[in-house]
């Protein structure tokens, strides 16, 4: 990557800026500079801007795209041979600076003989006459694929971070902090349109002894079955997350009360379908969950701290009242 953005700035002084003063022995050694720049990886051109043809371009492009040097004649070889979904941008682009007078680089897709594309920097330089007036362009293409596929591969790691950072590790639910996000972008939401918001907190029943019973191994299987079937059991518009521990949380936008004690049945009945065992539970010795459930319209007078504490109060209550169970109430 470096060596290419090296290229760049040496033959940046030495070709582009030429108007600079050069050595005497050099200035008018025209063999020398050919030479120059046919031996390095960068293409230079040069297109004459009265009649828009290319009045050189370096040999090393046959290389790099399978055009021969003759065949590049005119700017329109050059917009044709770019990926249709760069033309435009970049044509528009390079004329505009171009018809300012303004040095200018572009990236763009070339097409090649064979049919496929390279990733192209090309960086532009005006030359002007001893009247200022635009007489020719002058640059060099670079070819930067390697770097492409780096940035490319940088921005699919970069992503699959951002997801990992908002997932739970072992149960590939959204994690506590997903849950504070979508939390509160649901009530911001829901109290901007004046709409019902619900949710669900979910605990399960004697986990710990579950865990001394089972060992902590079998007990994370556990975790990951209940998750999966939460995940069966909410709407594709209902976010799962896993609140912390053995409990989780669904979050229901534009949800009324009684749809969302609907979801919550269903979520126990989908628990209770997969029949994990659970020695000792007195519920069918298998594993149940206890559900809050809570709905509300919010308003200036509340915040999401309360309303969750309002919730889990729920949940509690579910639990005192004999677990395997739901207890819901309606603030809406
Ligand atoms: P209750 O019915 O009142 O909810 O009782 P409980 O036993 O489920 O509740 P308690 O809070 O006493 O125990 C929760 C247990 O959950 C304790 C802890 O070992 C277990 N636990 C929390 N996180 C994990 C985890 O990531 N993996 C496993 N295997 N166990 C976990
Ligand atoms: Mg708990
Ligand atoms: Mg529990």
């Amino acid at each position: 990557m470096n060596s290419t953005l090296n290229e760049e700035s040496v033959l940046g002084a030495a070709f582009l800026r030429h108007e600079e003063p050069m050595d005497d022995a050099l200035a008018h050694d025209d063999a020398v500079y050919r030479t120059l720049l046919e031996s390095t990886k960068a293409i230079p051109w040069k297109i004459d801007w009265n009649t828009m043809e290319f009045a050189y371009i370096g040999p090393q492009i046959e290389a790099v795209l399978g055009w021969t040097p003759s065949s590049w004649k005119t700017v329109q070889d050059w917009a044709e041979r770019m990926h249709p979904e760069d033309r435009d941008a970049v044509l528009e682009f390079c004329v505009a600076q171009s018809k300012a007078g303004v040095d200018h680089e572009a990236d763009y897709r070339a097409l090649t003989k064979s049919g496929g594309y390279v990733w192209i920097r090309d960086v532009v330089h005006v030359v002007r006459d001893a009247q200022g007036r635009v007489e020719a362009l002058v640059g060099f293409m670079f070819d930067i694929s390697e770097r492409k596929k780096t940035e490319e591969k940088l921005a699919r790691l970069q992503k699959e971070l951002e997801e990992l950072s908002f997932k739970d590790a072992l149960t590939g639910a959204g994690n506590r902090r997903m849950f504070d996000i979508v939390m509160n972008r649901e009530w911001a939401s829901a109290l901007q349109n004046d709409s019902t918001l619900s949710l669900i907190m979910l605990d399960i029943d004697f986990f710990k002894s579950y865990n001394d019973y089972y060992g902590h191994l079998q007990g994370d299987e556990c975790l990951k079955r209940i998750a999966q079937a939460l995940e069966t059991a909410k709407r594709p518009s209902d976010f799962l997350g896993r609140f912390g521990g053995e409990e989780f949380v669904l979050v229901l936008p534009q949800t009324n009360a009684i749809v969302a004690s609907e979801v919550a049945e269903r979520c126990r009945e989908q628990i209770a379908s997969q029949r994990i065992l659970h020695e000792r539970s007195p519920h069918k010795q298998q594993v149940t969950a206890s559900f809050g459930v809570g709905t509300i319209i919010p308003s200036e007078h509340t915040d999401t701290v309360t309303f969750i504490n309002l919730v889990d109060t729920q949940l509690y209550n579910a639990k005192d009242n004999g677990r395997n169970r739901i207890t819901a109430i309606n603030r809406a």
